[in-house]
């Protein structure tokens, strides 16, 4: 077999076989196909998109290219949530601890900033000595003791998706369904988790942009996970605007302290309790999603999700004294503020080019391999909804430099004022 020839198949839209894919997958992974050559298959994929059949083999090949988690060591039904990725989406980091402290068992496999997307990963390495590289040895010990784990995909866990997922951030393959939902699936499935919530986000901070689109991703995810027998939902989730008010690194992770509070942004908290709910369903800890809710809405009220966090920080090697005192973390040497250039409402922003703005500071890769600066970003002031007055402050830039004018303009030409507008619908619709 010849990968010129595979390129070309896909190229012209032909359907490949098990074998193809295959070898492609293997080939990659052992490193006898060269990136470029994987980059124009990666890109043939792109336009050409593949079937639902074509889609299982991939995420199957990508799957077996290195270790399946065992977890039946770890008692109980274990379950995680995954989000296809967004703008200011830190949803994971509150998540965790809040549905271990319910009692749930959530081993988690994370993943790295991709596109204009922050990854979790990059955001808890933000926290000073945090280790997201457990062994399956520690990750297993951890989930079994404390309830909770994040990690990246270690060693050999979908070790063909690690290299993938890196070259598709870098050659514009990231946005096709074939090749996000196989990279989803096949690390969660490698995971050994029982059950999965997926958070499918739709909008212009989304890989999918339109509603039809995110629902395409979402059923293709739903349908291999029905495929390999473990409990899925998937919710369609807004992205038009940011998730809360921070995006970059530390600043994520101050705001998803002020979750484990029983504060912060109303959307942050209302997501994670939403998905925390259907977590808790699919452990069997709760019938109904009301009373799900309301443990979930306990946990936070009374401390113990907070506790669980601090737990979970000193497990990993992270100094947990950072969720009494956020500015342990990495802090960026100057502010600089972004005003309003008239009085109105905010009514539409483009969410991606926020992301972007965050990236360009530092705080994601313009190239593999790139190192993170986990300091800076931006705190937004306004969302869509919100009145704005002639020079009332938009958004915070947090940037290693005193001055920074392309991203203050980025900013500017993100942030669009007219006349009226209303919050955008958060939770759009569930896929069973
Ligand atoms: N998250 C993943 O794990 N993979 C993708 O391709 C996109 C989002």
């Amino acid at each position: 077999m010849r990968m010129v020839d595979i390129i070309q198949a896909k190229r012209d839209g032909q359907e490949l076989t098990k074998e193809q894919i295959d070898f492609v997958i293997d080939g990659y992974t052992q490193g006898t196909i060269p990136d470029y050559q994987m980059s124009a298959w990666l890109m043939a994929i792109y336009f050409q998109n593949m079937t639902p059949l074509e889609i299982s083999v991939l995420t199957d090949a990508m799957l077996h290219s290195g270790d399946v988690l065992n977890l039946t060591k770890i008692p109980g039904i274990k379950v995680d949530k995954h989000s296809t990725g967004g703008v200011g989406d830190k949803i994971s980091i509150p998540l965790a601890p809040l549905v271990a402290a319910a009692g749930a068992k959530n081993p988690m496999i994370s993943g790295r900033g991709l596109g204009h997307t922050g990854g979790t990963l990059d955001k808890l390495e933000a926290i000073p000595g945090f280790n997201v590289d457990l062994t399956e040895e520690q990750f297993i010990q951890q989930v079994t003791t404390i309830g909770t784990a994040i990690t990246s995909a270690t060693g050999n866990l979908a070790p063909a998706d690690k290299k993938i997922y890196a070259l598709r951030d870098v050659t514009g393959t990231v946005e096709a369904i074939p090749l996000i939902s196989s990279s989803i699936m096949s690390k969660k499935l490698a995971s050994g988790t029982d059950g999965l919530v997926l958070d499918v986000k739709t909008g212009n901070g989304a890989f999918m942009k339109t509603e039809a689109r995110a629902t395409e991703l979402a059923e293709a995810l739903v349908r291999i996970g029905h495929q390999a027998g473990i409990k899925i939902v998937a919710l369609l989730t807004d992205m038009s605007q940011p998730l809360g008010y921070a995006i970059g690194n530390a600043l994520e992770i101050a705001e998803s302290i002020d979750v484990l509070k029983n504060k912060g942004p109303a959307d942050v908290r209302e997501l994670t309790l939403t998905l925390g709910a259907h977590m808790l369903i699919q452990a069997e800890i709760a019938e109904d999603l009301p009373t799900a809710r309301r443990i979930l809405e306990n946990r936070l009220a009374d401390g113990s999700a907070l506790a669980k966090f601090k737990e979970m920080i000193t497990a990993q090697g992270g100094d947990a004294s950072i969720v009494d005192h956020p500015t342990k973390m990495p802090q960026a040497n100057h502010t600089i503020p972004v005003l309003a250039p008239k009085a109105g409402v905010v009514d539409r922003m483009a969410t991606d080019r926020l992301g972007v703005a965050s990236m360009i500071l530092g705080g994601g890769r313009q190239k593999k391999g790139d190192v993170v600066d986990h300091a800076v970003g931006l705190v937004l002031h306004k969302k869509i909804g919100d009145k704005v007055a002639h020079g009332e402050l938009l958004a915070t830039i947090y940037a290693e430099e005193p001055a920074r004018p392309d991203v203050v303009d980025m900013v500017l030409a993100a942030i669009h004022i007219g006349d009226n507008a209303t919050a955008p619908k958060l939770i759009h619709h569930i896929i069973q």
